[in-house]
């Protein structure tokens, strides 16, 4: 906290260049104190020109706050020196900030958490207190009350939600196959149209080396020195040892570090965020106590792992704050458009499978969707959906004032995400795909997954085909809402209608269709140590 406090002396308007590093104490100010040191100084020429053009936008509403105390008299003169020389090089020096001011964009923080179940949320309805920071986020902001992820597994949605493309179109049809070059990603885009872009991730399996780094001037994939266990893994006939994965912490302590460190603050920033903690093996962190506890029933095994899953859900929740947090005193919040979301649910048995990535029932694909941008989006309207992931990109370049071209175009996305226009739900098919399985001991759980699968959401009605399986599921949602009765055999027409959706869709969109490739050796140990079962 006090670190956070600190930064914001040296940050006024020095020149990233000269605030970097520089560390003033335990200072705090008032700005009457401030003025009233600056004109003993004789310096009343220099506060004029504040609040004017040599200041950012987000710069000055940090001042507005009037939050600073004064620290420490033994540091006060050391730290107001720094200010009123901020505030000499802003006015001597080039006008970076002015820049900024004239740029109408807002940074975009877009954070995805793994395998984040939405009704595992109390911001979603849930009984425990899992995600108290993000429900003050959905106050703020809109909520999508059901938003849906493309696929069940990391890989394959991250590249879908980058490319704005299903699955089979960019060919990344499970862990370990790279996103090809030639997609292209949301992140290229905006740095194409002059945003600053990093990425923190905190798991191997979104690693620089499969691709997903792709438009990112900074792509943060080292967790290793993260509180996670170290892996073993054979390589070629040496045991490396490597971490997997990070803590929250460890990623927002990095997130911040790249926010106090980017190099070029007029222009507008794009920063991925990506939390990997609710994922198996549902490790809690030490540093961390969940404000529930756990229920008598706690003493069953799966009970016991619900609770860890929602312990680490907290855990996330709690960390996704701090980052907010310093996002605010870094004085961005109200110029930073912030989007939370998941790539994928978790089964904890509802189907009989624990993880994910083998069905596409609502609870591996139904993720948190909260989005935030003071003054230009709603404040705490939640909005029904159904709304797919798929065109989040889209809608947020909308949202942005950019109209690209390709599958990155939106067509009313930003619409839909705002619940405006024609109903979703009634003429907007969300499309749904199941990883591919080569093998059917690749799965957990009862069933033997071959193939992929391929599923529609439609008017309140879900059809699920797996053609390797030979399977073919039909749910009314607004009835059944768990997907427990298989309303196939009885509803032939809708079975055939929805049917032919999903045909058309593969027809557009499979233009990938080779068997998915190899993966790497190194690498399949790596996602088998994952959970990841290759
Ligand atoms: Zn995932």
């Amino acid at each position: 906290m006090g670190h956070q406090r600190l930064r914001i002396c040296p940050l006024i308007c020095l020149p990233s260049s000269v605030s970097r590093g520089m560390d003033c104490g335990a200072l705090r100010m008032d700005w009457n104190l401030l003025q009233r040191y600056l004109e003993q100084m004789g310096s009343p020429k220099l506060f004029d020109r504040w609040p004017s053009t040599a200041w950012t936008r987000g710069h000055r509403r940090v001042f507005d706050r009037r939050n600073f105390t004064l620290g420490p008299p033994a540091k006060l003169l050391p730290g107001l020196g720094l200010v009123v020389l901020s505030m000499v090089l802003a006015a001597c020096g080039p006008d970076s900030q002015t820049q900024r001011i004239q740029d109408p964009r807002p940074n975009v923080l877009f954070i995805s958490v793994d395998t984040i179940r939405a009704d595992h949320l109390s911001a979603y309805g849930y009984g425990r207190e899992t995600s108290p920071f993000l429900s003050g986020l959905a106050r703020d902001g809109v909520q999508v009350q059901a938003a849906y992820a493309p696929s069940a597994t990391t890989g394959p949605t991250h590249a879908s939600v980058f490319t704005a493309q299903p699955p089979m179109a960019h060919g990344v049809r499970k862990n370990g196959q790279p996103l090809p070059e030639n997609e292209k990603t949301l992140a290229e885009r905006l740095s194409e149209i002059g945003f600053e872009t990093g990425a923190v991730v905190s798991s191997y399996v979104l690693s620089d080396r499969f691709g997903y780094g792709q438009g990112f001037d900074s792509f943060d994939d080292d967790f290793s020195k993260s509180k996670t266990p170290v892996g073993s893994t054979l390589w070629e006939g040496e045991t490396i040892e490597e971490r997997f994965y990070g803590r929250a912490d460890d990623t927002t302590d990095r997130a911040l570090r790249w926010l106090d460190e980017r190099s070029d603050e007029a222009a507008p920033f794009f920063l991925f965020v990506h939390y990997y903690d609710p994922h198996d093996p549902y490790v809690p962190p030490e540093n961390f106590t969940p404000p529930f506890a756990p229920g008598r029933k706690e003493s069953l095994k799966l009970n016991r792992t619900i609770y860890l899953y929602d312990w680490l859900i907290a855990y996330t929740d709690q960390q996704i704050g701090r980052l907010l947090e310093g996002l605010d005193l870094a004085g961005l919040a109200e110029d930073t458009l912030v989007i939370v979301t998941g790539d994928h649910g978790e089964g904890l048995m509802t189907h009989g499978h624990m993880f994910h990535g083998v069905h596409v029932y609502e609870e591996a694909v139904k993720v948190p969707l909260i989005l935030r941008w003071p003054g230009h989006l709603p404040q705490g309207l939640k909005v029904e959906g159904p709304f797919p992931l798929v065109e989040l990109a889209p809608a947020l370049l909308e949202l942005i004032g950019d109209s690209p071209n390709g599958p990155l175009a939106s067509a009313g996305s930003a619409s839909r995400l705002l619940g405006r226009g024609e109903s979703a739900d009634e003429e907007i098919p969300i499309f749904l795909y199941r990883r591919h399985y080569a093998d059917p001991k690749e799965g957990d759980g009862p069933t033997a997954p071959r193939g992929e699968k391929f599923g529609v959401r439609l008017g309140g009605w879900k059809l699920i085909v797996g053609p390797a399986e030979g399977t073919l599921e039909l749910y009314g949602l607004v009835d059944d809402p768990l997907e427990q009765i298989n309303l196939a055999s009885e509803e032939p027409e809708r079975v055939a209608r929805l049917s032919a959706l999903i045909d058309a869709w593969r027809l557009e969109h499979e233009r990938n269709v080779i068997e998915p490739a190899p993966v790497l050796q190194q690498d399949r140990e790596r996602l088998k140590a994952l959970g990841y079962v290759e």
